[in-house]
């Protein structure tokens, strides 16, 4: 199932959300509690959950993924703070993906911050263990990240390590982002088979609960994380759509998280890119005017 990060703010709350999925004509979302660059939290009482709720079973949207805010650090051992204030905040945030209908909250497992992988790997492998207990209602999907700075998850092998770790990890689920793998090294483009066997030697293909459907600006292996729209970037447009298609991944979100478009001739980021991207995957043929019909279509 194919859809986009959307937004979620202002009046509309999380019903927003879903009316901002829908308008791209999507199947699934994803969607963070709040400003994902901060951890101020609406109460859920005040976030139109059941209206949201009602207009997706409505248009026959069963699933969406939370995403936990990117600037808390499980890794953390030189924090002691930073560390117990991102356990306290994952712990609420899996409640609240919980109660907001989601059994799925995304999670990049953290940085090093200089103390080495095997520090950093122990730190989110305790961390981890804080957050999940026996009755923890959603899983975590832990992110592969592209290897930026001192991000773990950058390979199977350090994923497997958390989840081995981790006491209640049949509440561990893995999220595949498509330019993340392909920036940590990984030949998205060339042998994606190749990198799900791979995969498959430390998990089994059904623990992959989202997908970020991302192109790269970056070549293989640069260790960047700067996504591209879909068919402009190394990882390209046959491969990303051949993803969508695949029938191990029918009943797996498929996220785009690619970058919105800015005004010709400008930097900013203006347009959503989401509802024509959706399109052209759906159509199975890549347009490269999308770009500029993307621009035209929003300012119309
Ligand atoms: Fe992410
Ligand atoms: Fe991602
Ligand atoms: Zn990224």
């Amino acid at each position: 199932m194919l859809g986009s990060h959307v937004g979620l703010g202002g009046k509309e709350q999380f019903l927003g959300s879903v009316k901002e999925a829908l308008s791209y004509k999507a199947e699934t979302f994803m969607v963070y509690t709040g400003a994902p660059q901060n951890t101020r939290r609406k109460d859920l009482s005040e976030m139109r959950i059941p209206e949201a709720a009602a207009l997706m079973a409505e248009n026959g949207i069963t699933k969406f993924v939370v995403h936990a805010p990117y600037i808390v650090n499980l890794g953390n051992t030189v924090k002691p703070d930073a560390f117990d204030f991102a356990v306290e905040f994952l712990r609420e945030e899996l409640r609240r993906t919980a109660e907001m209908g989601s059994d799925t909250m995304v999670l990049h497992p953290g940085a090093h911050v200089g103390e080495g992988e095997d520090a950093g790997i122990q730190s989110i492998i305790k961390g981890i263990n804080q957050i999940l207990d026996a009755d923890t209602k959603a899983h975590i999907a832990l992110e592969t990240m592209a290897g930026k700075g001192s991000e773990l998850g950058t390979s199977f092998e350090q994923l497997a390590r958390i989840y081995d770790g981790v006491a209640h990890n049949n509440k561990i689920r893995l999220c595949l982002d498509t330019c993340h793998l392909n920036d940590a090294g990984y030949p998205v483009k060339d042998d994606f088979e190749g990198v799900l066997r791979e995969l498959e030697r430390y998990f089994p293909l059904n623990q992959i609960a989202c997908i970020h459907l991302n192109d790269s600006k970056n070549e293989q292996g640069a260790h960047k994380d700067r996504h591209e729209n879909i068919g402009f970037g190394t990882i390209g447009f046959d491969r990303l759509c051949a993803i969508t298609k695949m029938t191990e991944f029918a009943d797996t979100p498929i996220i785009l998280e690619t970058p919105y478009v800015p005004k010709e001739g400008e930097k900013e980021r203006a347009f959503s890119p989401y509802r024509q991207e959706i399109a052209m995957l759906r159509s199975g043929v890549f347009n490269p005017d999308l770009i500029e019909i993307i621009r035209r279509e929003a300012e119309a």
